[in-house]
């Protein structure tokens, strides 16, 4: 087996994880400490194994060191996944992705070597709270603790001006990274005298604080 990648805890989140990985045609080791969960997993992943990942050793039985990435997914059991992230560490395992149940939780984690902590409950709140503030608000994608990166439908306040006249960089401190034309063509890194049509997406990046007014702004909410 090609050692691509390993998923520990097949719960919604790294089933979901697991699932889409194999659809890719990635080689994917799926392991849980239940067996029902695995026995969901065998004709999914690659391979599917029971096994308490907070034991050392039955981690280094499955030669886990050798894997590319590695995504820690145990949910509610937060001791366990700051166990199994410690060992994974010390393995030197490569890439180490950990779910984190809070920012506590998310704290510990990147003291302790993980290597990217996601917070996918956390993250689609936010999203889900911007796309109700306004149908405007396509997607929204945290970058940062301070920046984002936004897709919006161009406002009203918006059309027929251009980037320049907006005075977008200088009043809010975000820049438009591109803009999706009504035929779906991208004009990435537009023009400052490119003029916004009825129709286009921006997609935005910048500070929270920045987005936040533009939104207020620019937007129809
Ligand atoms: P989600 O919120 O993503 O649905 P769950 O808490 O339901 O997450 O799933 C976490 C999974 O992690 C469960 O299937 C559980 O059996 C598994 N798990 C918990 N502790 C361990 C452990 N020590 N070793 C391996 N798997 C574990």
């Amino acid at each position: 087996m090609k050692k691509e990648f390993a998923v520990i805890g097949l719960g919604r989140f790294g089933g979901s994880i697991c699932r889409e990985l194999s659809e890719e045609g990635m080689q994917v080791l799926a392991i849980d400490i239940n067996e029902e969960r695995v026995n969901d997993y065998k004709n999914i992943a690659t391979y599917a194994v029971i096994a308490d990942t907070t034991d050392e050793l039955a981690l280094k039985e499955l030669d886990i060191q050798d894997f590319d990435h590695v995504i820690v997914a145990i949910g509610d059991d937060i001791q366990a996944s700051i166990l199994t992230t410690v060992i994974l560490a010390e393995l030197q395992v490569k890439k180490i992705t950990v779910k984190a149940q809070n920012d506590y939780h998310e704290k510990i984690l990147n003291k302790i070597g993980a290597h990217h902590v996601v917070h996918p409950e956390r993250d689609m709140g936010r999203r889900i709270a911007h796309s109700l503030i306004s149908n405007n608000i396509l997607d929204y994608l945290e970058l940062s603790e301070d920046h984002s990166i936004v897709e919006v439908r161009a406002g009203h306040k918006m059309i027929g001006r251009s980037l320049l006249d907006l005075n977008i960089r200088a009043k809010y401190g975000c820049n438009v990274v591109a803009i999706q034309k009504e035929n779906n063509e991208m004009n990435v890194s537009p023009h400052p005298e490119d003029k916004i049509l009825e129709k286009d997406i921006l997609i935005i990046i910048g500070s929270n604080k920045g987005i936040n007014r533009l939104e207020r702004d620019l937007i129809d909410m």
